[in-house]
């Protein structure tokens, strides 16, 4: 049984954030910052 690339495609693909430049899955709001299609629709808590 040869195993297939199953796990290659199973890898989510990631895009970079335009806003904070991290990696983050397309059409999900990025968690990093909140931001999703240049709107920040998500409060992130910001540290202290
Ligand atoms: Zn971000």
């Amino acid at each position: 049984m040869r195993r297939a690339y199953n796990s290659v495609l199973k890898l989510p693909q990631l895009s970079t954030c335009p806003q904070c430049a991290a990696p983050y899955i397309p059409h999900r709001v990025c968690p990093a910052c909140g931001y999703y299609r240049g709107r920040q629709v998500l409060t992130v808590v910001a540290e202290g």
